[in-house]
């Protein structure tokens, strides 16, 4: 009788294409386990007052307690059933195993320097097998002629492309022998949803679980051709929103591509490279594993940051007087997602015209977001700063009002600013300069006074004054 196998998940809550139930499923009867675990915390090297550690947010929480429903029906189907424990990985894991007697722990390997540091905790004290299958590519599989790390995305890609193919993903396991008989936390009982008020109602526009990501997954295939005219549009449903399924893994990326290479061949590319992009996040995070804390460009450790916390709220909840960042501050707040676009000009606002430290923004974000990844958000917020390795430069401010008028934004702020509905195509933009709206603010600053503070700002941590 072969030993009990644990498939210890995380943040890739999915049966098919999933290294670690596969091997699991084929060396012995398994148990699968899911450990609520908080203890994530920061590396050594953050600064002081950055020391909170990574914690699952609020709004990834809601998602969390949908995606764990949804793997345990699918589970059940299979005449099994998930296992929740509360507490550290490092300790609860070993413990399961050892009440169960298990031969293997099987889980996917993470970059996240606490998952990271978990992996080699549990391995200390049990065997554990630790597959492939979050990323297209382990990090440090992609190296440089000289067999140097990449910290610039076009060269990382274009080496990527070379050397990688996407293999074909497989199905989920038709049948599994489970252990029986394990004792389980409720569900209910972990609070991970919200109590009152109720902030999550406008969350039902999102299906968590495998089985909403795979139907995502084919309405976006429908209409990938048409992704690099519209992606750019926060009006129009141009991208595929697959982020927070890919964000816990309910899906594969390699299932991603596939798909949309199968559907749209090379006009898939500009997708891909989105793809392509989350990889990299991996890579960055895994070369600087204090990326979410610490600038990748010196001279940010002693840029004059504003602490103002008037104008830190008036961002969060949408009032800064700019319709397209608060129509996008209020996305986040009414769905837990933001499109990428308006992604980028609420980044710029909060740290440019506001000149407010990028991670009070990555930290918002960070509760805020279905699909936080540490990763993808701290290259984000890092890369609009241009404080990262691989960055915009901190001298594009992103000018809120043209980039609203050139990607179309008016529909976008209708729907998520209904004080401005009445406002033309034109005014909509800056209603200010149309006689403004009762009801909705002037702007929290001016464009140009506050575009010349940051550059001068800037100038100075230069010259290290
Ligand atoms: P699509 O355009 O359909 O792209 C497909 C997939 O590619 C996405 O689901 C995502 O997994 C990946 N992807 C796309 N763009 C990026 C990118 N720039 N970096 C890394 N991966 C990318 N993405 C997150 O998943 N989690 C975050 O916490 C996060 N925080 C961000 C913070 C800032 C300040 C910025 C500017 C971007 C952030 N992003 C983050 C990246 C990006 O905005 C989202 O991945 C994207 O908007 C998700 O929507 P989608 O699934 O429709 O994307």
């Amino acid at each position: 009788m072969p030993a009990p196998q644990i498939i210890w998940f995380r943040n890739d809550l999915r049966l098919a294409d999933q290294a670690a139930v596969r091997a699991a499923a084929r060396a012995g009867p398994v148990v699968a386990l899911y450990v609520l675990d908080d203890h994530r915390p920061a590396p050594d090297s953050a600064p002081e007052g950055w020391r909170q550690g990574w914690a699952m947010g609020a709004a990834q929480r809601w998602w969390l307690h949908h995606s764990l429903a949804s793997l345990a029906k699918d589970l059940k189907a299979l005449g099994g059933c998930l296992v929740l424990r509360r507490g550290r990985s490092a300790e609860v894991v070993p413990a399961v195993a050892a009440e169960v007697g298990a031969g293997a722990v099987h889980c996917l390997g993470r970059v996240e320097p606490w998952a990271r540091a978990d992996e080699a905790a549990v391995a200390a004290r049990v065997r554990l097998h630790v597959h492939d299958g979050v990323a297209l590519v382990r990090p440090e599989s992609v190296l440089t002629g000289t067999g140097g790390r990449y910290r610039i995305f076009t060269p990382w890609w274009r080496r990527m492309l070379e050397q990688m193919s996407p293999g074909q993903p497989w199905g989920a396991p038709e049948a599994i022998d489970f252990v029986g008989d394990v004792a389980s936390d409720r569900l209910e009982d972990w609070g991970l949803l919200p109590m009152r008020p109720n902030w999550a109602k406008g969350f039902d526009v999102w299906t968590p679980g495998e089985a909403g990501a795979a139907a995502r997954l084919a309405d976006f295939v429908g209409r990938a051709s048409a992704y690099d005219r519209t992606r750019n549009l926060p009006s129009v449903e141009g991208t595929s929103r697959l982020s927070p399924h890919l964000a816990m893994g309910e899906i594969s990326v390699r299932t991603v591509w596939r798909a949309v290479e199968g559907a749209v061949g090379e006009a898939g590319e500009p997708f891909l490279r989105e793809l392509g992009w989350r990889d990299f996040a991996a890579n960055i995070l895994d070369l600087f594993p204090d990326h979410g804390e610490v600038p990748g460009r010196a001279v940010f450790e002693r840029f004059g940051f504003l602490e103002d916390s008037e104008a830190l709220a008036a961002w969060q909840q949408g009032r800064t007087g700019y319709p397209v960042v608060d129509a996008g501050m209020r996305q986040l707040w009414g769905e837990g997602w933001m499109h990428n676009r308006v992604r980028m000009i609420a980044a710029s606002f909060l740290t440019k015209h506001l000149l407010i430290d990028w991670r009070h923004g990555e930290r918002w974000f960070w509760d805020c977001l279905v699909d936080a990844d540490l990763a993808a958000n701290s290259l984000g917020w890092q890369w609009v700063m241009g404080s990262g390795v691989d960055s915009s430069p901190f001298n594009r401010v992103f000018a809120p009002v043209g980039q609203s008028a050139k990607f179309e934004a008016a529909d976008y702020i209708r729907r998520w600013v209904p004080e401005l509905r009445s406002l033309d195509d034109k005014a909509i933009h800056a209603p200010w300069e149309h006689g403004g709206v009762r009801c909705y603010p002037p702007p929290i600053v001016g464009h140009e006074a506050a575009r010349a503070r940051a550059l001068d700002a800037f100038g100075v941590a230069r010259a290290g004054v």
